[in-house]
């Protein structure tokens, strides 16, 4: 076998989030590569609603709020400087973003969690608000009649989800970054000297750091270096439409028109083991919904369905940690890797480049699975 390619940093999986983190780690100044599975993975940066959404997230755990936020904020800039660098617009907008609700029960339950996430200790403010069915219409003239109210942030946007994971891996090869797909690694040893060697059926590398990012796999090699990563597969399903003129001016949480005009429908969550098939009964609930809150969808042809898999873990939070037994490596995986992008690009990676996560990053470790939970 030919010697091993060296590289500072070694990024295991290639999507949206081992993509961001590297790409930020490039700009940090480290030499960094990407080792990734084929076309056939499983992969959500393929499969997602591309909703950069900061409402609803961060109850029981205030410090994910404040995560969400941060990235948010830092989104518009993170799209400027993809575009800049690839010439690729990942159509990044934040209009603000509503919530829907079909009845009053529902509008309650929703704001109830809301207040109940804005109440907890250690909680950073930023404005919502609940709006009754008369000040959306304002809004959303085409607005159905079962929709009685709902809640809006203007913190919440979205991006055109598939040019973003093109943007991150151009802007990664075009910084100097070698990107090996058909490159699954299947062994991480720790070197006794520092750093690791890694191994996949197509040749090895050697780098002084790893971050594992590789979603649901993270699961099985996280141990490989000490760690722990007790995140599942999570099925969400997806409806998308022809093209139509532009009527939605903002992203709902299960539904949003793309800037190519389609409409998108979806928030489905089950729990499917590995099964990515996709079922009539979840999708033609979630059209249906749609289509009460905007008569008008009934109108447009389905033209594809698609189910992928959420990387979930135990309380739905991200997981970041760096290894106690093999320091240099680090674990980053999350259930919004969309809305995390800018933070793991411009936050994440300039701690992992540095060696340390910062103190403040503590409440993701997966260490807090280890606290016994009270009945
Ligand atoms: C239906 C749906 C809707 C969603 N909607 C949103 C949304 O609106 N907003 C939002 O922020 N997020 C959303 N998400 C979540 C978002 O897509 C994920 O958080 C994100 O894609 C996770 O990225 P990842 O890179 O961690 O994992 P993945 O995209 O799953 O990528 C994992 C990568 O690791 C690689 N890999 C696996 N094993 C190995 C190995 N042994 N060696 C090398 N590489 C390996 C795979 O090939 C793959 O490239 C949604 C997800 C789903 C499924």
């Amino acid at each position: 076998m030919a010697d091993a390619a060296i590289f500072d940093v070694a990024v295991i999986g290639g999507g949206v989030v081992g993509a961001a983190v590297a790409r930020g780690l490039l700009g940090a100044g480290l030499s960094a590569c990407i080792l990734d599975e084929g076309d056939i993975a499983h992969r959500a940066s393929r499969g997602n609603f591309a909703l950069v959404w900061v409402q609803s997230k961060g109850l029981g755990m205030a410090r994910y709020g404040a995560w969400t936020r941060a990235s948010s904020d830092a989104w518009a800039a993170f799209a400027a400087d993809l575009e800049a660098e690839t010439g690729i617009d990942v159509a990044h907008r934040r209009p603000g973003g509503f919530n829907l609700c079909l009845s009053e029960q529902e509008l309650e339950t929703r704001r109830g969690a809301l207040v109940r996430m804005h109440n907890q200790p250690g909680w950073i403010p930023y404005d919502w608000e609940v709006l009754d069915r008369a000040a959306l219409a304002r809004e959303f003239p085409d607005l159905g009649p079962e929709v009685v109210g709902g809640l809006f942030c203007p913190l919440d946007g979205h991006v055109n989800s598939l040019r973003l994971f093109r943007a991150l891996h151009a802007s990664f090869k075009a910084g100097g970054g070698a990107y090996r797909p058909e490159w699954p690694v299947t062994r991480i040893a720790p070197l006794s000297a520092g750093g690791f060697r890694i191994e996949t059926p197509r040749g090895v590398v050697e780098a002084g750091k790893v971050v594992l990012a590789a979603g649901i796999a993270n699961a099985r090699l996280a141990p490989m270096v000490g760690l722990a990563a007790p995140v599942r597969p999570q099925r969400g399903q997806i409806l998308v439409t022809e093209k139509a003129a532009p009527f939605l001016h903002y992203p709902i949480v299960t539904l949003r028109q793309t800037d190519e005009g389609s409409v998108m429908m979806g928030d489905s969550a089950e729990e499917a083991g590995l099964d990515e098939r996709i079922g009539l009964g979840v999708l033609s609930v979630m059209a249906e919904r749609a289509v009460r809150m905007f008569p008008r969808i009934a109108a447009l042809n389905v033209v594809r369905t698609w189910a992928a898999l959420r990387v979930m873990s135990q309380d739905g939070f991200p997981i970041y940690d760096q290894s106690e037994a093999a320091p240099g490596a680090f674990i980053a995986t999350c259930h919004s890797g969309v809305t995390l992008a800018a933070a793991h690009g411009r936050l994440l990676a300039p701690m992992i480049a540095r060696g340390a996560l910062d103190a403040d990053l503590a409440p993701f470790s997966a260490r807090r699975f280890d606290v016994p939970q009270t009945a």
